[in-house]
């Protein structure tokens, strides 16, 4: 591989401020963003790229979408934060919206997705003590093995990545490991009458978008139902239209009982997160014992109503489904020596390189960057590839070419 990458004077001036002044926890690609329009953005010299990250799919929508947009500021101008002190006249509004959207009694607004993994966990517990009959500190949560669902304490304290563990101990308790995508492994979990809840991703975006067997999740929700366990799916990364389907879990015809949602609730432009169940669930929750002085704000509601209308007025789990299967098509056909797999559904999709560099993905995302296409490898060798859902077959094509010159330059 030649490393190409030549920095601007104007970008090696942001990177260097960032070096200086911002904490180090990320190692992003040298690049300098400052517009963004559909599945475009520019950087500080003007030069455009495909967007294939699409801000791990918070911006299903497309950079800057115009109703979005608008959305917030009009909000903007009247009303951003009441607190939950005092009602707003858009939080009902939006809770029947989003209830109804997804077939819900009750909405928990929150901010961040890793706020709204929490909410789900904790609402879990609560149920299990309170609804399921568990003995006080006894609940205990099944999750999957490779899981992400962000980086507090308590939610790494069941991670099985030694980067998001080493040195943050000691650890929450009351988790227990399954293996991810193995049905017998949780039925053997299941037998144990503390568990009050199973977590789990969809599709498992960050572990390098791996696709669990047909069936698993239909599955693990009909033992769930039978051990009286709550099925609680993360769809912050896998949902609002990016595998194809609203939920990566309607593929099953599985409604969660607990769902999390986050990011693309807001089309990228804030922090809007939530909790969806119904009120058995919901209710356990009572004043002063859970909240979060953003969460619910007016902003946030009048802009997310707008986001999640726009995914169903412009039939982005449609799109996503036709142009997912045919990126796929196209990146299998490229034959290349260097891909040893392509998997995904819909527009959440991972190529994984097979080279002797270990720094080949990196370096093949820094040669499509120079080529004008934005992607970013994860552990190590797998690089997703999550266009915004607005992107069009010509579109398409023209990545697929980016990606296919630019692999030419691994050696
Ligand atoms: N859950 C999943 C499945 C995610 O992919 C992420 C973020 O990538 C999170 C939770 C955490 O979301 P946030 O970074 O907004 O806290």
């Amino acid at each position: 591989m030649i490393a190409t990458t030549q920095m601007s004077p104007l970008t090696q001036k942001y990177l260097a401020l960032e070096e200086q002044y911002s904490a180090h926890n990320y190692h992003p690609l040298p690049v300098v963003l400052s517009r963004g329009e559909g599945v475009f953005v520019w950087d500080v010299d003007n030069k455009r790229y495909y967007d294939f990250l699409s801000a791990y799919s918070a911006v299903n929508q497309g950079h800057c979408h115009p109703n979005i947009i608008a959305a917030f500021i009009e909000q903007a101008k009247k009303l951003t934060l009441t607190s939950r002190a005092f009602h707003s006249d858009l939080l009902g509004e939006y809770a029947q919206y989003i209830t109804g959207y997804f077939g819900y009694d009750k909405v928990l607004p929150m901010n961040t997705g890793v706020e709204a993994v929490e909410t789900a966990l904790k609402v879990a517990r609560k149920w299990g003590y309170e609804v399921k009959g568990i003995e006080p500190n006894k609940a205990k949560i099944l999750v999957c093995s490779e899981n992400f669902h962000g980086r507090t304490l308590n939610v790494i304290s069941f991670s099985t990545d030694p980067s998001s563990t080493t040195n943050f101990g000691p650890f929450m308790p009351g988790y227990e490991v399954v293996e991810y995508n193995n049905i017998a492994a949780l039925q053997a979990a299941l037998q144990d009458n503390n568990v009050v809840g199973f977590l789990v991703e969809p599709i498992q975006g960050e572990a390098g978008v791996v696709v669990p067997d047909d069936g698993y999740l239909a599955k693990a929700a009909a033992m769930c139902k039978e051990a009286n366990v709550l099925f609680i799916a993360d769809e912050i990364q896998t949902g609002l239209a990016r595998t194809g389907k609203m939920l990566a879990c309607d593929y099953e015809n599985v409604h969660p009982d607990i769902l999390i949602l986050g990011k693309a609730l807001s089309g990228g432009t804030m922090p809007v997160s939530a909790v969806l169940c119904d009120d058995e669930i919901m209710l356990t929750i009572k004043p002063g014992e859970h909240g979060s002085t953003y969460g619910g704000n007016p902003l946030a509601c009048k802009v997310t109503m707008t986001a999640l209308q726009v995914l169903r007025d412009e039939k982005m789990a449609e799109n996503a489904a036709i142009q997912g299967e045919y990126l796929r098509s196209q990146l299998k056909a490229l034959n290349h020596l260097n891909i040893s797999v392509v998997r995904g559904k819909g527009l959440l999709n991972a190529i994984v390189i097979d080279h002797a560099n270990k720094d080949a993905a990196w370096d093949l995302c820094l040669q499509m960057k120079e080529n004008g296409l934005l992607a970013k490898p994860t552990h190590g060798d797998k690089i997703r590839f999550a266009p915004p859902l607005t992107i069009t077959r010509e579109q398409i094509d023209d990545c697929v070419s980016i990606i296919k010159k630019s692999l030419e330059t691994l050696k």
